[in-house]
């Protein structure tokens, strides 16, 4: 897996989630596609694509592109849902809020910038960054 792809996509079990289900959804939608591409050109003897007319050897070479390319889509999908779930085993990925806050000096950390919930500033607890001034409204004073 590519490292750039790794640190987008998979920095994080949440973003993994979302990575996978975004990435079945879109596999659903061209298969979708596909299917009524086939139906189409079984009905028809051509299909349009784009309004472009594909019909005899272009109709079939267009079909088995469209294929190829939805299956290699299904590939990927399916080997990234290992690949996430491997490296989650091992605890390559990491459980972290996206971003943190420090309790006692509210420092704020980017998900990159820490490997545990201890802040590098001060050794405090780490806390969500979501919602955290939700639960400590005493500590929205400075604004
Ligand atoms: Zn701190």
């Amino acid at each position: 897996m590519p490292e750039w792809i790794r640190k987008r996509c998979f920095y994080s079990i949440k973003s993994m989630k979302r990575t996978l289900v975004s990435c079945y959804g879109l596999c659903l939608l061209m298969t979708l596609i596909l299917w009524l591409m086939y139906a189409e050109y079984k009905k028809l003897g051509y299909i349009r694509v784009k309004g472009n007319i594909y019909s005899g050897q272009d109709s079939i070479l267009t079909l088995y592109g469209c294929t190829f390319v939805v299956a290699l889509m299904i590939i990927m999908t399916i080997y990234s849902t290992f690949y996430g779930l491997y490296q989650a085993k091992r605890g390559k990925i990491s459980n972290l809020p996206v971003n943190s806050i420090c309790y006692n000096c509210e420092s704020v950390f980017n998900i990159s910038e820490i490997t545990s919930m201890v802040c590098t500033k001060c050794g405090g607890t780490l806390e969500d960054l979501k919602g955290f001034y939700d639960r400590y409204p005493e500590k929205n004073t400075t604004g």
